[in-house]
């Protein structure tokens, strides 16, 4: 292989040689395997009674239990991007299951720590976590005594667990079957092909709205053959959730995503308050976009229409220099870190059948390293990718010494460094940009990111909400449901959507309602994206002065709220109106260079 082509292919072997049936891998995962069945003897033994004897034996235990959980997610890495980089690997996908078994059974090992949590009063726990080796753990540890306070009591939480397996999640497998089964044929240059759904969900990104149109009918339609078992499902999944949180004496269906998101339900509103007052500008936007597209009436499959184009192409090393250059221009160590995972080969990059698909980046904290996934071919979105992924793999970077507890961050916060590196670039290529079609792109696509986070997310938002509040009454009919998500796009794209633009069945075409590990799977993104315009806006203001505090605060995002992450950091009140306004605001901004150049060019 020429020195040119291993460039774009990472090393694995640094961390155990030979791929999935390494030798050194295996022990590993043996010594996990044996570390976590003497865990499972010594915790049973365990008093829940303290004295000093009891006391150490419980923080040594502790300590393992997050020793053990690091090495897990260690090994976890390395089986997945064995998987990602040949799909055919049939070795790794058994490990992964193997290692996936073993996590289960951390998290009862965790749940015993719990129940000691709560056994103990407030004095006796926090003179337990009294110990040098857990300082980094402590809001970790807290976080789940609370959380374990306001579930039912231990036996019954154990059994709602083991319950919803076969109840709760299998209706969201049910929900993947059918949604991965479902076919429609499809018609483009004289050719018909039977497609998927998420196969014709990506044809509404075509430039050409015929195809937008035909792709997004058939979507709708092949739903439609679906729709009652679609009903069935969902319904179920919010039925189980409602049912849990009356027993745990919970009112509000939005105070489990909000912990899970470590945020405040104040911070969310003041959020969607901000936005809502941007409705305007971004209608001004589509507005605009319309009268490019030559577009009367906007419908739900032009939300991805594309206008303008970038055909300038990036080798992968010339997209490795840019991405370089500009993180450098922010921050030296941002630049720095960026020039070492690529020269380290902490990316695999290479275009080669039986990858799998997508872009992610994978931690391996017991080396204090991280990969990246993806394909490189050379156009303009994989340079972005490129750039995501390395704002991801410099987050873990900054929190490479931190406690792995410390560590963990929520969805909310996880996109920071990832947006963060994405506007860095972005700005950069758009002031490179010559041509009017290759600024109109680049700035639509960033304008059209507001746009889905303001409106489209929104619309999701608006429907959990109004769909649980009636499921609490019993179940929803199909044709109740389609009424409901049309009312909430209706209150989140304003006047956007012409009258028979609307996507009735979005409850079912879109995954992310049927999600049962993190219901509410919709505000975090529009958090997220917005969180890290805010920041970027702070960095383009202060400039290089600010890389300090930016990396301070991507080392606190694993052991706060986010409420407490932003008025440290950046002594902003996260809960109150400021701060998302001003994000809002700087969001339009780029609407309205949108507009100015859309005016421009006619
Ligand atoms: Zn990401």
């Amino acid at each position: 292989m020429t020195t040119d082509a291993l460039k774009m292919k990472w090393d694995m072997d640094v961390f155990f040689p030979g791929g999935s049936k390494s030798k050194h891998f295996e022990d590993y995962r043996k010594s996990i395997s044996e570390d976590l069945q003497q865990v499972k003897l010594t915790i049973a033994d365990l008093p829940l009674e303290l004295n000093d004897d009891a006391v150490k034996a419980w923080r040594d235990l502790m300590v393992l239990i997050e020793d053990l959980d690091m090495r897990l997610h260690h090994a976890g890495s390395f089986a997945f991007c064995l998987a990602a980089q040949d799909v055919n690997d049939e070795h790794a996908t058994v490990i992964i299951q193997e290692l996936s078994s073993m996590e289960a059974e951390i998290e009862t090992i965790k749940t015993g720590v719990e129940e000691l949590a709560i056994a103990l009063d407030d004095d006796q726990w926090k003179n337990l976590l009294a110990d040098e080796r857990l300082k980094d753990s402590l809001f970790y540890w807290n976080e789940r005594r609370r959380k374990a306070r306001l579930r039912m009591e231990p036996k019954m939480e154990k059994l709602a667990t083991k319950l919803a397996v076969d109840g709760y999640h299998a209706w969201n497998r049910l929900y993947s079957k059918i949604a991965g089964d479902l076919r429609a044929d499809f018609e483009e240059d004289g050719e018909t092909k039977t497609l998927s759904m998420g196969q014709l969900a990506n044809k509404m990104s075509s430039p050409d709205r015929d195809i937008r149109r035909r792709a997004f009918e058939s979507l709708e339609a092949s739903w439609k053959t679906r729709d009652s078992l679609a009903a069935m499902e969902l319904n179920s999944i919010a039925g189980f959730r409602l049912s849990l949180y009356e027993a745990r004496g919970w009112e509000s269906p939005v105070l489990e995503p909000f912990m899970l998101s470590r945020v405040r339900p104040e911070t969310i509103e003041a959020m969607w308050k901000a936005i809502a007052g941007g409705l305007d500008r971004i209608t001004d936007y589509i507005k605009a976009k319309k009268k490019l597209l030559g577009i009367d009436r906007f419908r739900w499959y032009d939300q991805n229409a594309p206008v303008g184009k970038v055909t300038k192409t990036y080798s992968y090393e010339e997209a490795s220099d840019f991405v370089v250059k500009h993180l450098s221009g922010f921050s030296k160590e941002l630049g720095d870190f960026a020039a070492m995972a690529i020269r380290d080969r902490w990316v695999e990059a290479e275009d080669r059948s039986g990858k799998a698909a997508g872009g992610f980046c994978a931690g391996f904290p017991a080396a204090k390293q991280s990969r990246i996934f993806m394909t490189y071919s050379g156009n303009y979105n994989e340079m972005m990718t490129l750039a995501h992924e390395l704002g991801h793999a410099y987050h873990s970077w900054v929190l490479r010494d931190i406690g792995y507890y410390g560590r963990h961050y929520t969805m909310a916060l996880a996109e920071t460094a990832s947006t963060f590196n994405e506007m860095l670039v972005t700005d950069a290529a758009l002031g490179d940009a010559v041509h009017e079609s290759e600024k109109l792109s680049l700035l639509d696509s960033k304008v059209n990111e507001h746009f889905t986070m303001f409106c489209n997310i929104r619309a999701r938002y608006l429907f959990d909400l109004m769909f649980h509040d009636e499921r609490k009454r019993g179940p929803v009919p199909k044709d109740r449901l389609n009424e409901l998500m049309v009312q909430a796009q209706k209150e989140a794209f304003g006047d956007i959507l012409a009258d028979d633009g609307y996507h009735p069945m979005f409850w079912a075409s879109k995954l992310h309602f049927s999600e049962t590990e993190v219901p509410f799977y919709n505000f975090p993104y529009t958090f997220g994206h917005l969180f890290a315009s805010g920041i970027y806006a702070r960095a383009k203001e202060e400039g290089p002065a600010f890389a300090d505090k930016y990396r301070s605060l991507l080392v606190d995002t694993g052991r706060m709220t986010c409420e407490d992450v932003a008025r440290n950091n950046l002594g902003v009140d996260l809960t109150a109106d400021g701060f998302w306004n001003e994000a809002v605001g700087r969001a339009l901004e780029d609407a309205g260079l949108f507009l100015k150049l859309a005016k421009a060019g006619r």
